[in-house]
């Protein structure tokens, strides 16, 4: 089958990292990268660490804001998919990509399979509900990290073509501790903080830097551009115990995560990577889209309450006893290309097709 997979930001190439490579045994992948992120800390380093392929499509949109972004990536991935003309286009989690993406394969009745599929906070003001809402109800196949999203799903009426292949994520990380560098031996606590309700809004950030003013640990907090941006802006000033450090690259995250005493955050991928790490995660949200980490002890949502964090970096969560097995075996790569080559695939690829080709001798 000829494939496009989309790309755009940082945790969609950590997610593509081991998919390409299984996805190319046997098929023809083109990989499109919107430019969503493009610097070297965002986007090139994870292609050299991952050793992911280079895109074959650089459409380097360098946009900021989310409508407009979405109308340029829209207008570039079309113009893309149509040229590929691909057998089926994939997208993953919920950025900007991933929606102007499906909405570009829709449009161009080419049929749409969506990885980590099913995740919800159910909370509209965040762009990235928006994103995977949309995208949910528009795919053909829905792959999900757990059977969790598939009640989600079927709660919204979506119960055809889902398939639980567990978390890709998983995959690249196991993979990742066994390279990752060895971390410092001082204890340390790991803060992330990209969200834009916690970034654009002053009240909220300033109150999460309050948080941290009495650490009793060092803190380390790679911090995204968008974060450093705003930290300017408002003129917040970072307590002394916060070490602050460039993004850094995926091995050295790792490292760190997996070293860290408590991990601070409010990424969808680095709550499921503290669970990976079994390293006890505060989420600084008021909602979380990975809600079974938190049914399993693993993390706790703090919102943005000063004294919550205060609280809680001075009395730091211990691990629970158990683990249990949320994000699949390590493999979900191998099940995501199962999924994609199978009977049901291949209808809907063979259907699409004729529906275009109907389409193309029907237009004037
Ligand atoms: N990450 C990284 N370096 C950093 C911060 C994050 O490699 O300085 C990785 C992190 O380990 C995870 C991914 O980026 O694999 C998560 O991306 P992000 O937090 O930007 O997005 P989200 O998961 O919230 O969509």
């Amino acid at each position: 089958m000829k494939i496009v997979s989309i790309v755009g930001a940082r945790p969609e190439f950590v997610q593509i990292a081991v998919l390409s490579r299984r996805i190319r045994e046997r098929h023809e992948e083109i990989l499109i990268h919107t430019g969503q992120h493009y610097d070297r800390a965002m986007s090139d380093r994870f292609f050299v660490d991952l050793a992911i392929p280079e895109p074959e499509i650089n459409l380097g949109i360098a946009t900021l804001g989310a409508s407009d972004q979405t109308a340029d990536m829209l207008r570039a991935l079309s113009a893309a998919i149509a040229r590929c003309e691909p057998d089926l286009v994939v997208v993953r989690g919920d950025t900007t990509s991933t929606l102007a993406g499906a909405l570009a394969a829709k449009q161009l009745l080419v049929p749409l399979v969506h990885i980590e599929s099913g995740m919800r906070s159910y909370d509209r003001t965040m762009p990235e509900e928006l994103n995977r809402v949309v995208t949910d109800h528009i795919a053909d196949v829905h792959l999900l990290t757990g059977e969790d999203a598939r009640v989600r799903l079927a709660a919204e009426g979506i119960v055809e073509h889902v398939h639980v292949c567990g978390d890709v994520m998983y995959d690249i990380f196991l993979r990742a501790t066994a390279r990752a560098p060895s971390p410092s031996t001082e204890p340390y606590d790991l803060l992330t903080l990209h969200r834009a309700e916690n970034t654009d809004d002053a009240v909220r950030l300033r109150a999460i830097v309050a948080g941290f003013a009495d650490a009793p640990r060092r803190v380390v907090f790679p911090c995204h551009p968008r974060t450093a941006t705003r930290l300017r802006e408002f003129a917040i000033a970072l307590p002394l115990a916060i070490d602050v450090v460039e993004p850094v690259g995926y091995l050295e995250m790792v490292a760190l995560e997996s070293a860290a005493r408590t991990i601070l955050t409010d990424s969808g991928g680095v709550q499921r990577e503290a669970y990976f790490a079994g390293v006890p995660c505060l989420t600084l949200r008021e909602t979380t889209e990975w809600t079974n980490t938190v049914d399993a002890g693993w993390n706790r949502l703090l919102g943005a309450r000063t004294d919550a964090i205060r609280a809680a970096l001075a009395n730091p969560p211990h691990r629970p006893p158990t683990r249990p097995p949320l994000f699949g075996d390590g493999d979900a790569a191998s099940a995501i290309v199962a999924a994609l080559e199978s009977d049901t695939m291949q209808a809907i690829v063979a259907e699409a097709a004729r529906t275009r080709r109907t389409r193309r001798r029907g237009s004037p």
